[in-house]
């Protein structure tokens, strides 16, 4: 049945991108019904319970709080009152064995990158970060509608007050790699390998394929201030699903949307469990690669091509555990480990591991912490079709060579172990849809994930898109990036 007239606006998925948008337009007077598919919200920012120990379903780091950036932004504008605390170290990587602590501050930094890494022109190489990394901020921020991915978007692009914002041009056009070449930094192994593994973080894509708009903000994005949530980082989207609600809006669990349909100027949604909802307004929050499947056969070719244009994703191997908690270096919450030896079956060769706070008992039990690591995964879609035994044996190789590789931070025996599970991109494809299990958005690739994005705006009037293969640049603050940009659209679309 057709239940949702009181709403101007679906949106498809509680991701982050679909909640930003969704408690901007609340904000800004529209009823907002969000359909979620899973029964927990958030999508890859979630924290779900197993065991007596909660786990993060995916991201674990929560950065963007600085001048210019999203998350800002949105506490400002919406009120948002998240219970933060600020690490005093953002993240520890791991190089060969040994710690290098990305600290906060500019000549902290540079102090330690000179110790670790020699001292020709690290200090030359950071300072011209940190700067084009503080323009790049300024310009998402002041326009939104920069990358351009329409006609529309070039005009708005083109206006006077942008002009300050040309002396970025060259550092659209050069890769990071040409940058570090500018420093001979290239020339140096030990420091490649650091800067294209931290990279992979947030950029999912090495120091060539990154332009240095890009990749100045990626590189200093993992030693910016990070928080972290008691609880678990679902803290985020339940405080934006409370937004929602505030303002009349709802949220329906257990609702899968299966197809968008037109109907005169508005939408039918139909959900797997045979229910109807229909809309003026749509906006979707799912990947470009699930749209094609999900609209009317005449609107599915711009999906497709749009899918065929960025055709690689990465896929995540996840391993969780519950732990005793006797490990000096977890005082650190996060750490990457870069190694020498691919893992077996997905060539990775670093992780990422995260820990709770030891004082956050809704996440682990006293004496015990809760432990997330994850990595990348180059053919997500290899778990989908093996026998319920080579899965599962293929899981506890991995398992295991992940366990080993991360000894400097987490020497567990199995008598630390009180709990043990891990996840593929099957689990991400079948627990919220990603489509090819593949996650963290579109990997960068030159000047195509600028100029050649998806926009948020679809041939289909009033179907709109959000969230991280929407937007060039991954993790939390690029997805809300997208939910403010798709907001602000909707916003000139509706002043005509
Ligand atoms: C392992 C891993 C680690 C990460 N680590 C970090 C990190 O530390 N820091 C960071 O900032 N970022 C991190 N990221 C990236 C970041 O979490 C994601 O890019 C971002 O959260 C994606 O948000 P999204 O809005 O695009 O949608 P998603 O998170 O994909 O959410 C989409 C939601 O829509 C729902 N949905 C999908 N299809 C339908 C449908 N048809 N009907 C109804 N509902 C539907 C899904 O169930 C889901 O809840 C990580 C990602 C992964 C996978």
């Amino acid at each position: 049945m057709a239940t949702s007239h009181r709403f101007d606006i679906i949106v498809i998925g509680s991701g982050i991108g679909g909640l930003t948008a969704g408690a901007l337009l609340a904000k800004a007077g529209r009823k907002v019904l969000i359909l979620e598919k899973n029964h927990l919200p958030g999508g890859c920012v979630s924290t779900f319970p197993r065991s007596g120990f909660r786990f993060e379903a995916g991201a674990t780091t929560l950065m963007g709080f600085d001048r210019f950036q999203p998350m800002d932004r949105l506490e400002r504008e919406l009120g948002l009152h998240l219970d933060r605390k600020k690490l005093d170290i953002p993240m520890t990587v791991w190089l060969d064995g040994k710690p290098i602590r990305r600290h906060e501050n500019l000549n902290d930094w540079i102090q330690e990158a000179e110790t670790v890494f020699g001292e020709t022109n690290q200090r030359e190489f950071w300072e011209l970060c940190y700067q084009v990394a503080a323009d790049a901020w300024e310009m998402s921020y002041s326009m939104p509608f920069f990358p351009p991915a329409s006609l529309p978007d070039w005009i708005q692009l083109a206006k006077p007050a942008n002009l300050r914002f040309l002396k970025s041009l060259p550092w659209v056009l050069k890769s990071t790699q040409d940058v570090l070449s500018g420093f001979r930094l290239t020339q140096n192994s030990h420091f490649l390998r650091f800067i294209d593994q931290q990279m992979l973080i947030a950029a999912q894509a090495y120091s060539a394929k990154t332009q240095f708009l890009v990749g100045a903000p990626v590189l200093t994005y993992t030693n910016s201030p990070n928080y972290y949530l008691s609880g678990g980082l679902i803290q985020l989207p339940d405080q934006l699903i409370k937004i929602i609600r505030q303002y009349q809006g709802a949220i329906h669990y257990r609702k899968e949307v299966v197809s968008i349909r037109q109907k005169g100027t508005g939408f039918y949604l139909e959900c797997s469990d045979g229910s109807f909802y229909e809309t003026p307004r749509v906006i979707s929050n799912s990947t470009i690669w699930n749209m094609a499947e999900m609209v009317q056969e005449d609107q599915c070719d711009y999906f497709s091509r749009l899918g065929r244009r960025f055709d690689f994703g990465w896929g995540a191997f996840i391993l969780n555990l519950g732990v005793r908690d006797r490990f000096p270096e977890l005082k650190h919450l996060h750490h990457q480990v870069i190694f020498t030896e691919p893992l077996p079956h997905l060539g990775s060769v670093s992780v990422f591991l995260s820990a709770n706070d030891p004082s956050d008992l809704n996440r682990a039990p006293a004496g015990f912490r809760s432990v997330n690591i994850s990595t990348h995964d180059p053919d997500p879609e290899m778990w989908f079709n093996l026998s319920p035994e080579v899965y599962e044996d293929r899981k506890r190789e991995i398992e295991s060579a992940v366990l080993d590789r991360i000894r400097q931070v987490l020497p567990v025996e199995s008598e630390d172990i009180r709990v043990r599970f891990s996840g593929t991109s099957r689990s991400f494809n079948e627990w919220i849809g990603r489509k090819h299990g593949r996650v963290g958005g579109i990997p960068s690739d030159g000047l195509k994930t600028i100029f050649r994005m998806a926009s948020p705006r679809t041939p289909m009037k009033n179907l709109y898109m959000v969230g991280d293969t929407t937007f060039p640049g991954q993790g939390i603050s690029a997805v809300a990036q997208s939910g403010i940009n798709t907001f602000l659209r909707i916003a000139e679309d509706d002043r005509g």
